[in-house]
């Protein structure tokens, strides 16, 4: 294979997996819609039993072709028929006027109909259960619990007098990749906790001679032990015993007999909240400052609130001078030392809210809310005065000074994450130049060219394409959207044919993905309109229009009516897909 092919094999490889990913992701969304409308259809049946409203019965048409149209785009054929089934039982709603109320009643087959829809309700719960249970057992095989605990690589105390249960959970909690020991009675769990650090503890409460509410003294005691997590294993399904518990700091109860696949999602729960796996996944483990990865995240919400609430916020980027010959004089060990020492010193010089994380080797930044860049200069030249005079590491009797080179940058609207970043590290680089142990700013971007970027940036995306989906089913949307957002064009989604039509006068669309069946205006009054109407905008919109339908003259009058295309429900997202890339131009 060539290396073209062999790259476009993984194209599609990966495209394949996205496609089948999402067409998942839509068959839970679905089932989860499907469930609500099951419930507004059996209150609606309920209704019109005692009283039958046309309202009523002609909703009773509309979650019915709903169904019938989306059902089957995510593989649920049997709903889809069910569904058919119960719209040519509603069907004659439609031709009924509303002043006909009472006549109705008395001519149409209005029982018949409610009498089959409930044959039909019943069918389609039992759907709605094996739906139900397959996204279950899904998520079952996908690893959520067991292997996720597996990750984590956790050590694990097990304190419980009973020998068969807890030989049975080492093995089960070995196979999950933890490290487990196991103690019999309080005495020997004393022990390995002296002895060992552990991220979780299980603790059994009938025990002999001492009973396991005495270990809850010991634990509380002893400060490095207080926050150890704690799951109390008992046969007791007391209440008593339970508030007791938690009551003493236990941080969950499970009574025996249990599955073992609970108390794993019990203990992956519980360390996925401690301090000790934020600590793993977001500290960083030498300076025990904040990583790079939760610097990213936490910044990235920074900025939103500063789009809700504007307010300066700085960055410094922090550079230690010629750490290099620390490490090659003293060796490594003063080097970590010294990393330690420095990022102790900011921290305790710090705001609460100021973020410092270790950007790499020995690199930190600081992100200062509410900071101009003049204050963020006179914050670290505080810092820098005091790590000149004062050592920050000291081993063996000798101590350690450094200095450091920082560069500060405020941000300014328009610029990216990465912009920001580059900026103040630009400006350290000066700093270095400069001869380091120094700050530097970066220069403050004149208005002038700042518009220029919020231009560039508007403008980049006015000559992205436009499309538009006019469809009423909001998971078909969703779908739609999360098949064609990785596009460059720019999407928008409107679910009534009225509010479609108003913004096909008002702006211009490059193309439309349009529903056949709507409220307000249907698909095609909104195509008759297009045809005839002046005031649309949109001179050279394309138009794919989606039906329930499958009938040939639907197809036809649609296109008929200047449909650029046609596609009936159900149909493949990924078909759908190339045909809005063909319409659009997009290559
Ligand atoms: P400059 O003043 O120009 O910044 O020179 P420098 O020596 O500080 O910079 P350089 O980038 O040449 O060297 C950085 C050194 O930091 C090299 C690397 O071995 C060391 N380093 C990176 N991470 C660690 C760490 O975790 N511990 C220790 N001890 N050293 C580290
Ligand atoms: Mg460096
Ligand atoms: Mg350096």
């Amino acid at each position: 294979m060539s290396h073209r092919n062999i790259e476009r094999a993984k194209d599609s490889a990966s495209e394949s997996d996205r496609d089948a990913r999402i067409l998942k992701q839509g068959r839970k969304l679905f089932i989860r819609e499907y469930d609500k409308q099951l419930q507004q259809l059996q209150s609606l049946l309920t209704a019109v039993q005692m009283k039958p409203i046309l309202e009523d019965l002609q909703q009773c048409y509309r979650i019915a072709h709903t169904l019938k149209g989306s059902a089957p785009v995510f593989g649920y054929l049997r709903i889809g028929k069910l569904a058919e089934d119960m719209v040519r039982k509603w069907e004659w709603t439609l031709a009924i006027e509303k002043q006909n109320n009472e006549l109705l009643l008395s001519t149409s087959p209005v029982h018949e109909s409610i009498e089959r829809t409930v044959e039909l309700l019943l069918e389609l719960k039992m759907e709605l259960d094996i739906g139900l249970t397959e996204i279950q057992m899904d998520e079952e095989t996908d690893p959520v619990t067991g292997s996720m605990l597996r990750a984590l690589k956790s050590r694990i105390l097990l304190v419980d007098d009973d020998d068969a249960l807890r030989s049975y959970l080492t093995r089960r909690l070995q196979l999950d990749d933890c490290v487990v020991d196991e103690a019999a009675d309080v005495e020997s769990a004393k022990r390995l906790l002296r002895e060992h650090t552990y991220d979780l503890v299980t603790l059994d409460l009938m025990m002999y001679p001492q009973s396991g509410y005495e270990l809850f003294d010991f634990l509380k005691e002893d400060p490095t032990l207080k926050w150890l997590p704690l799951i109390v294993l008992s046969g007791r399904d007391d209440i008593s015993d339970k508030v007791r518990c938690f009551h003493l700091g236990a941080d969950d109860y499970v009574t025996k007999p249990f599955q073992y696949e609970e108390l794993a999602a019990r203990i992956y729960g519980l360390l996925k909240r401690t301090r000790n796996f934020e600590q793993l996944a977001f500290r960083d483990p030498l300076t025990g400052v904040f990583n790079r990865r939760y610097f990213d995240l936490q910044i990235g919400l920074e900025l939103q609130r500063i789009e809700r609430y504007p307010a300066p916020i700085s960055l410094v980027f922090i550079d230690i001078d010629s750490f290099k010959n620390v490490n090659d004089t003293y060796g490594h060990h003063v080097g970590d030392l010294v990393l330690q020492g420095l990022a102790h010193l900011m921290q305790v010089n710090l705001r609460s809210t100021d973020l410092l994380a270790r950007f790499g080797g020995e690199e930190f930044v600081i992100a200062l809310p509410n900071t101009t860049v003049d204050q963020a200069r006179s914050i670290m030249q505080d810092v820098l005065d005091k790590v000149r005079v004062k050592p920050v590491a000291q081993n063996e009797g000798q101590t350690f000074s450094i200095t450091f080179s920082a560069g500060v940058a405020e941000w300014q609207a328009g610029i990216t994450i990465a912009e920001w970043v580059a900026k103040a590290d630009d400006a350290m680089y000066q700093a270095k130049q400069q001869g380091k142990n120094r700050i530097v700013l970066a220069d403050l971007e004149d208005e002038g060219a700042q518009f220029t970027k919020l231009v560039a940036h508007a403008n980049a995306q006015l000559q992205k394409k436009k499309l538009l989906i006019v469809d009423d089913d909001p998971i078909l949307r969703a779908i739609l959207i999360s098949q064609l957002e990785h596009l460059p064009i720019v999407i928008t989604q409107v679910s009534d044919g009225e509010a479609a039509w108003q913004l096909l006068s008002d702006h211009v669309f490059d193309a439309c993905i349009l529903d056949g069946i709507l409220p307000g205006l249907d698909g095609f009054t909104i195509l008759e309109k297009l045809k005839t109407d002046t005031n649309a905008r949109s001179k050279d919109l394309k138009v794919l229009m989606l039906s329930g339908k499958k009938k040939e003259a639907d197809v036809a009058k649609g296109l008929l009516m200047g449909a650029d295309d046609y596609m009936t429900k159900p149909f493949s997202l990924v078909e759908l897909e190339n045909r809005v890339k063909q319409l659009m131009k997009l290559d």
